[in-house]
């Protein structure tokens, strides 16, 4: 899959945003109350990409908005990372019904505008939340699904890839929602965020990237 041909043809992140307030080119769009684009700044280091916004996010029109969204804040606050530094988002745009996992169909509807993202921010670091999201970006940066469809075993790992003209880490992680219900991934999270502030601290010269890669 030629990732570039994905990108949405738009001027401005703007004008991508109003594309995804009035889409629907997937079922989600009948159930949706809000769509929820992503938010952050448009220089972002980091690009947090989780899998599909929940109830609150549903609510608010916001990424990450709930109790995992709280927590997320929370544990990149522990190694030094401020959330409004970070541009969030999520595989697709529209909640699907009682939070269940997005289907393919929506997933690939949904992908050129994730695409259209990453190629405006130009990230550093790409954190993957969950299955979901480390598996599609791991499959359009050319991994073979089979390779990158089980979070335990990838999670962690620091992923150098070129997303079309993006040269970029990507680190999948746990989903923190998960975290919620099971405490001991909370320290697990926060040691792969603690990575991602290594990668960062190496770019500007400093830090000792090493001892985590
Ligand atoms: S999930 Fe994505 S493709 Fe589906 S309606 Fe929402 S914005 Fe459009």
């Amino acid at each position: 899959m030629d990732f570039i041909k994905l990108k949405v043809n738009v001027s401005s992140y703007d004008e991508l945003v109003q594309l995804m307030m009035s889409c629907t080119k997937c079922k989600l769009y009948t159930t949706r109350r809000r769509v929820v684009p992503g938010e952050g700044p448009l220089d972002a280091k980091i690009m947090i990409i989780g899998e599909a916004p929940g109830e609150k996010e549903d609510e608010e029109g916001r990424p990450f908005v709930g109790a995992a969204g709280q927590l997320l804040t929370k544990l990149l606050n522990n190694v030094g990372i401020r959330r409004g530094d970070v541009y969030i988002t999520n595989v697709v745009k529209c909640r699907p019904p009682n939070n269940r996992d997005p289907e393919p169909d929506e997933i690939e509807a949904c992908k050129p505008y994730l695409v259209t993202q990453i190629l405006m921010i130009k990230p550093r670091v790409i954190v993957c939340l969950g299955r979901h999201s480390a598996r599609e970006v791991l499959t359009m940066a050319g991994y073979p699904e089979k390779a990158v469809s089980n979070i335990s075993s990838i999670r962690g790992k620091v992923f150098n890839v070129r997303l079309g003209d993006v040269n970029v880490k990507v680190l999948p992680t746990y989903h923190p929602a998960a975290a919620l219900y099971n405490p001991r991934l909370r320290s697990i999270i926060e040691d792969d965020l603690r990575k991602v502030r290594a990668i960062l601290d190496e770019d500007k010269g400093g830090g000792d990237i090493l001892s985590y890669l």
